[in-house]
């Protein structure tokens, strides 16, 4: 039996890890398929992709989805339409990366509930997508460079395109948040 307090440092560690993973994969999409400007269009980046992205009509608890119906056909992302800007922004961002992550299999299909507890996919590939979303939406580059401009935390989720708590998040995983 692994003891307790070495048992939830092997399931941070298992986080970290999957938070690096998921803002390389991050940088590297955007290497490959953003122009650089911000704020960050994730629909932009998707169909640069080659991923199809949908406005769509969904129950209110569900914020967006991704289907691929089989390997080498194009996957639609969903985004439920009556949500808020950002909130669309950021689901479409999780889903690309679902894509990312999934890209060598054939069908899929994940379902994103507002709780994100209640979603269908693995929690593991959920808090991956999570991170992803925010690598994506929030650029470290550009994050230290607003950083240094002396930007608040209110301003610089204004110019990402990014809630405040999401922001805040970013910044304390870059090491970079203030009281
Ligand atoms: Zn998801």
């Amino acid at each position: 039996m692994v003891p307790r307090v070495l048992g939830q440092r092997l399931v941070r560690w298992e986080e970290m890890n999957e938070r690096l993973e998921a803002t390389e994969a991050a940088e590297r999409v955007l290497a490959e398929h953003w122009d650089g400007t911000v704020p960050v269009d994730p629909a932009r980046v998707a169909q640069s992709m080659g991923i199809r992205v949908v406005d769509a009509y969904m129950d209110a608890d569900v914020d967006g989805a991704i289907r691929r119906e089989g390997k080498g056909k194009p996957a639609t992302i969903y985004v439920n339409a009556g949500n808020a800007t950002n909130r669309k922004r950021f689901t479409c961002a999780h889903e690309i990366a679902h894509y990312f992550k999934h890209s060598e299999e054939g069908e899929y299909e994940f379902i994103d509930y507002r709780d994100a507890l209640a979603s269908s996919g693995q929690v593991s590939d959920e808090r991956y997508a999570n991170a992803f979303a925010a690598a994506l939406l929030m650029p470290e580059k550009h994050v230290r460079r607003l950083r240094t401009e002396g930007l608040g935390d209110w301003s610089m989720a204004n110019r990402l395109g990014v809630s405040e708590a999401a922001m805040v998040n970013r910044l304390k995983n870059l090491g970079l948040y203030r009281r």
